[in-house]
């Protein structure tokens, strides 16, 4: 089969190889791939700014597909079903976070993309117990942005606890920041705020605006703190969700969030960084960050999806084939588009 492969560590090191279908095991299931995803993980995997991964490997794991093969052990599923999967495919079982229901959080972790082969290949073995079924009437496109979805799920429900009412600004225009927003929307914020800058200006602050977001912000024409203290009597922002890792924004969230507000950190950041801290204290704020999914945010992504409560067919703005993956990161890495897809 046709994979894309991270050959070695360093910059770049990407190429389309010929390898083996998987073999699988008895309790996984083989998995043909229709679509699937590039994630801010392939692209810095792609760049060496990834902590771990362990080359060779094929990248990707935010995919949709068909069951094409069963292990003997498996008797859940049957050939021809369309599944997504959670991605913590190698988790050891014992460890205090296996044993208290976060193995996405285990010692041990090895997941698709980066610790064991990924998606962007015509297969993909997965062990059964971490699949979802794909409602009918959600098709693999959408499908596809499941992970991503639960990963946004998993930050502002599970962890943020949003509430409704909430005055909810999203920093950060990408993929994840559009989904958030859209998230806040639904779980009955009072209005949602989401803020890009000039080179956002062109495209993902349109996008958010398609994906029905009204309020987008270029905060470098606009002074969004002055902004959230009009609209909010100076009181500042109940919620502030930090989606772009990039300083000067952690920083805003810091400078616009209310007192015994919340910010919720969902952006990755490199290295230390220069942040004011003491108005954390000062404003006695709640600072939670989130990283990966757990089974619930999966079941709430496809039932918003299957009940058309969620649809984020717009978000995904590219599709390519997996031999035009030079295209494909270039448009990933230039953040003038949305979800950038290989349609396999
Ligand atoms: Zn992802
Ligand atoms: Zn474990």
């Amino acid at each position: 089969m046709k994979a894309l492969v991270k050959t070695k560590k360093g910059k770049g090191f990407l190429e389309l190889k010929e390898m083996p279908i998987p073999e699988i095991n008895q309790d996984e299931v083989l998995i043909k791939i229709h679509y699937t995803g590039i994630c801010g993980t392939d692209v810095h995997i792609f760049t060496d700014q990834f902590p771990i991964y362990y080359p060779p490997v094929i990248l990707g794991h935010e995919f949709s597909g068909e069951i094409v093969k069963l292990g003997k052990q498996v008797t859940s599923w049957k050939i021809g079903d369309r599944v997504v999967a959670e991605c913590q495919s190698q988790v050891c079982g014992t460890c205090r976070f296996c044993r208290t229901g976060h193995p996405e959080a285990c010692l041990s972790k090895r997941s698709p993309g980066w610790g064991i082969n990924g998606s962007f290949a015509d297969y993909i073995k997965m062990p059964a117990w971490l699949l979802h079924k794909i409602p009918a009437n959600v098709s693999y496109r959408e499908a596809a942005l499941t992970e991503p979805a639960a990963v946004c799920s998993q930050a502002l429900y599970s962890r943020a606890k949003v509430s409704t009412g909430d005055f909810v600004v999203v920093l950060g225009t990408g993929p994840i920041g559009i989904i958030i927003a859209r998230m806040a929307q639904i779980a009955g914020a009072s209005r949602v705020l989401i803020t890009g800058i000039d080179k956002d200006e062109k495209y993902r602050l349109l996008l958010a605006k398609k994906l029905g977001i009204e309020h987008t912000v270029n905060t470098s024409k606009i002074n969004l703190k002055e902004m959230v203290n009009d609209l909010t009597d100076g009181v500042g922002a109940d919620l502030v969700v930090e989606a772009t890792g990039v300083e000067p924004a952690i920083n805003q969230a810091f400078d616009i969030v209310r007192k015994l507000g919340k910010i919720a950190v969902i952006g990755v950041s490199e290295g230390r960084l220069n942040v004011n801290w003491s108005a954390g204290s000062f404003k006695a704020l709640d600072i939670c960050f989130s990283f990966s999914s757990q089974y619930e945010d999966w079941v709430r992504v496809l039932n918003l999806f299957g009940n058309h409560a969620l649809d984020l067919s717009d978000l995904v703005t590219h599709e390519y084939q997996l031999a035009d993956w030079k295209k494909a990161f270039n448009k990933a890495l230039d953040c003038q588009g949305g979800k950038v897809l290989f349609k396999i």
